[in-house]
C-alpha cells in the first residue's frame, strides 16, 4: 500500500485553467543559503522540507547553486536529491560576490570556476549546465562590466536567468531560525504571516508592473531562497498562488515568451527585477527622444528668427554662462540674444549635433526592500552648434546644456556655451 503523503506525491497535478499565468520556481544559494545550519542532519531536513513543497504543488523548479555553499563532498548528495525530483540546476557562482565590488577579470574567475565544476558534476549524471543568475542580481556597474560577462556567458553557453518577482525572503530566514530554536511557537506564526502577506504584496506588484509594460499578463520567474523559512512556508505560498490563477510552468516555456526576449541595457551598482530593468530602459529612451525634438525645435525657431521660441525651452530661472560672463534668468538671456543678433541675417541658419547625452537617476529602496531606478530627473548634453550664413563664414562651437523635466516638457536650467 503506498502511504498516504507519497500517493499525494505521485498523483498527476490538477489541471490548471488554461488561462492560468505561467510561473517558473527558482531557487538560488543551493544547497542552503545562509548560516546557522551546521549539522548534516539538519541541511537534509531542510533540502527535504524544500522538495516536498515543490513536489507537491508538481513544481519543476531550476535551482542555483552557489558551490563554496557546499560544505564538503558529501554535500553533491544534496544536489543530487534536487537532480533527481526532476529539477534543473543551473550556475550562481563560487563565492556569491557582488559584481559591483569587483573587476570584471574577478568576477568571471569566480563564475568560471563554479561553472567548470558544476558542469563537471551535471555531465557526469548525464544533465546539461545551461543557467546563470547574477549573484545579487548584480550585472554591472558600467557598461564594459556588463559587456564582458554578456561576452562570457555566450561563450560559456550560459544563459543569464531573470527574475520578475522577489519578496526577499532571505530577510526572514535569520528571525526564523532565532525563534525556532528558542520554540517561540508564536514568533514563528507572526514571522509566517509577515513572510505570506510580503509575498502576496511583490507577486501583485511585479505582475501589474510587468502586465502594464506589455499590455497583457506575462510570465513570471519568482525568485526564492533554498532556507529554513522556506521549507516551512512554500507550500502555502505555492497554494496561494494556485488560488490565485497562476499555474507553474518549466523554464523552456516560460523564457520563449517575448518579454524575455526585449533588449535592455541596465548598468548600475544595484540589481533591480527585470521589469524595472525594461520599464528604466524605456524610460531612457523615451527621454532620449523627447530631448532630441526639442534640440530639433529650438534649431528651427533660431532659424527662423524666433528668438521668442528660442528661448521658451529656458527656465525661467535659467543661467546662461559664456566667455563673457554669466547671465541669470530666461528675460535676461533674450535680451543678450537679441542685442548680439539684432535679425535674422545675423543668425544664420543654427543646427546643433549632440555628442553626448547623459541621463540623471539613481537607485532607490522601495517600499518592498528591492532596489529600483529612480525616475529620470535631469540631463545633460554636450552638442556642437553651427551657425551657417549665405553670405559669409560659418561660426561654430560647443555647448553643454543641463535640462531638467519641469511641467511636460525639459526646459534648459543651465547653458555653457563656447
Ligand atoms: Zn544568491
Amino acid at each position: 500500500m503506498i502511504p498516504a503523503a507519497l500517493a499525494l506525491l505521485l498523483a498527476a497535478p490538477p489541471a490548471p485553467s488554461p488561462s492560468a499565468r505561467p510561473v517558473l520556481v527558482t531557487v538560488d544559494d543551493l544547497p542552503i543559503g545562509g548560516g546557522g545550519h551546521d549539522s548534516p542532519e539538519e541541511r537534509a531536513r531542510i533540502t527535504q522540507g524544500l522538495l516536498a513543497a515543490l513536489a507537491k504543488h508538481h513544481i519543476r523548479a531550476v535551482g542555483l547553486v552557489t558551490w563554496s555553499n557546499l560544505r564538503s563532498d558529501a554535500e553533491l548528495g544534496l544536489l543530487d536529491s534536487w537532480l533527481q525530483a526532476g529539477h534543473e540546476l543551473g550556475n550562481h557562482s563560487d563565492r556569491h560576490l557582488s559584481y559591483t565590488a569587483k573587476t570584471a577579470d574577478e568576477y568571471i574567475a569566480d563564475i568560471e570556476a563554479a561553472r567548470s565544476r558544476l558542469a563537471a558534476f551535471l555531465s557526469s549524471r548525464g544533465h546539461p549546465l545551461r543557467f546563470f543568475r547574477f549573484p545579487f542580481l548584480r550585472e554591472g556597474d558600467t557598461g564594459e562590466k556588463l559587456d564582458a560577462m554578456r561576452r562570457y556567458l555566450e561563450r560559456t553557453g550560459q544563459r543569464n536567468l531573470p527574475v520578475t518577482v522577489d519578496h526577499q525572503d532571505w530577510s526572514y530566514e535569520e528571525r526564523w531560525v532565532k525563534a525556532r530554536g528558542a520554540d517561540e511557537e508564536q514568533a514563528l506564526q507572526r514571522i509566517g504571516l509577515d513572510y505570506q502577506a510580503a509575498f502576496r504584496l511583490a507577486v501583485r506588484h511585479h505582475e501589474s508592473k510587468g502586465d502594464r509594460l506589455f499590455g497583457r499578463a506575462v510570465p513570471q520567474i519568482l525568485l526564492l531562497h533554498a532556507n529554513e523559512v522556506g521549507a516551512a512556508q512554500w507550500d502555502a505560498a505555492f497554494s496561494w498562488l494556485e488560488e490565485t490563477g497562476h499555474r507553474f510552468a518549466g523554464a523552456d516555456e516560460v523564457l520563449a515568451d517575448a518579454a524575455f526576449a526585449e533588449p535592455h541595457r541596465f548598468v548600475a551598482t544595484h540589481g533591480p527585477p527585470l521589469w524595472d530593468r525594461i520599464a528604466h530602459e524605456r524610460r531612457e529612451q523615451a527621454v532620449r527622444k523627447e530631448l532630441a525634438a526639442t534640440l530639433e525645435r529650438q534649431a528651427q525657431a533660431w532659424s527662423r528668427g524666433d528668438l521668442d521660441a528660442f528661448v521658451s525651452v529656458y527656465a525661467e530661472d535659467a543661467a546662461f554662462v559664456s566667455p563673457t560672463g554669466l547671465t541669470r534668468g530666461r528675460q535676461a538671456v533674450l535680451d543678450r540674444y537679441r542685442k548680439r543678433y539684432p535679425g535674422k541675417a545675423a543668425m544664420g541658419t543654427l543646427t546643433l549635433e549632440v555628442l553626448e547625452t547623459r541621463l540623471a537617476w539613481g537607485i532607490d529602496g522601495s517600499i518592498l526592500g528591492d532596489a529600483v531606478p529612480s525616475g529620470i530627473h535631469g540631463a545633460s548634453i554636450v552638442a556642437r552648434w553651427t551657425l551657417a550664413y549665405p553670405d559669409k563664414p560659418a561660426a561654430t562651437g560647443l555647448t553643454l546644456l543641463v535640462l531638467e523635466p519641469r511641467g511636460d516638457g525639459w526646459v534648459i536650467v543651465q547653458d555653457a556655451s563656447m
